[in-house]
């Protein structure tokens, strides 16, 4: 069962106390990569969650760069289109840019102009939602090209800091701290 599917991710997801810095409990999404179920199960659980709650999806844009683990996966389940979210200078062409803030600094996120066709239905996976300000600056991005956010959807949630509060229309995680 999906439960079932769920328990057993979960038992596989890494904990690290005091990383990348003192006081940060890292929830380590490559632990459960290395385990096949847990693979296969996790592709199940975000390709039956989009299946069900957001059909309309027309395009999975994945954050850089734990969220490329999981757009084109869901894209060829889906029988969709993939595009990236990196930070600033990695990808050509025209470009779009947002400047976010992190705890003690700020970085910059871009996109592709040409990545989304005006008025396209846009799902953003990430594998962990922590702030939110990195969502939120990949909304913005996706909406300066034309695209329309339909799902915010990550693996994993840190509920207790409430990013969900920064991100507008459905936000879904499957795993919640
Ligand atoms: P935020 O923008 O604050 O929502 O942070 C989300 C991004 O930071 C995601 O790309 C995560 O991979 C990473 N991140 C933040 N906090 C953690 C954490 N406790 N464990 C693992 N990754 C994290």
């Amino acid at each position: 069962s999906a439960e079932e599917k769920l328990d057993y991710v979960k038992s596989k997801i890494g904990e690290y106390p005091n990383f990348p810095k003192e006081g940060i409990l890292f929830r380590d999404i490559f632990g459960a990569l290395t385990d096949a179920k847990a693979c296969v199960y996790l592709r199940d659980l975000l390709v039956e969650h989009i299946r069900q709650s957001v059909p309309e999806a027309e395009i999975i844009v994945g954050l850089d760069s734990r969220g490329f683990l999981f757009n084109l996966l869901l894209a060829t389940e889906l029988g969709v289109g993939c595009a990236p979210i990196r930070k600033k200078g990695k990808l050509p062409g025209e470009v779009v840019s947002v400047e976010y803030e992190l705890e003690y600094s700020s970085d910059t996120f871009e996109i592709q102009r040409n990545a989304i066709a005006p008025g396209q239905k846009v799902v953003v996976v990430d594998d962990l939602l922590a702030t939110g300000g990195s969502l939120a600056a990949a909304a913005e991005l996706v909406r300066k090209v034309g695209g329309v956010v339909v799902e915010s959807l990550v693996v994993l949630e840190l509920v207790g800091l409430e990013g969900r509060k920064r991100l507008d229309g459905k936000v879904h995680s499957l795993i919640k701290y």
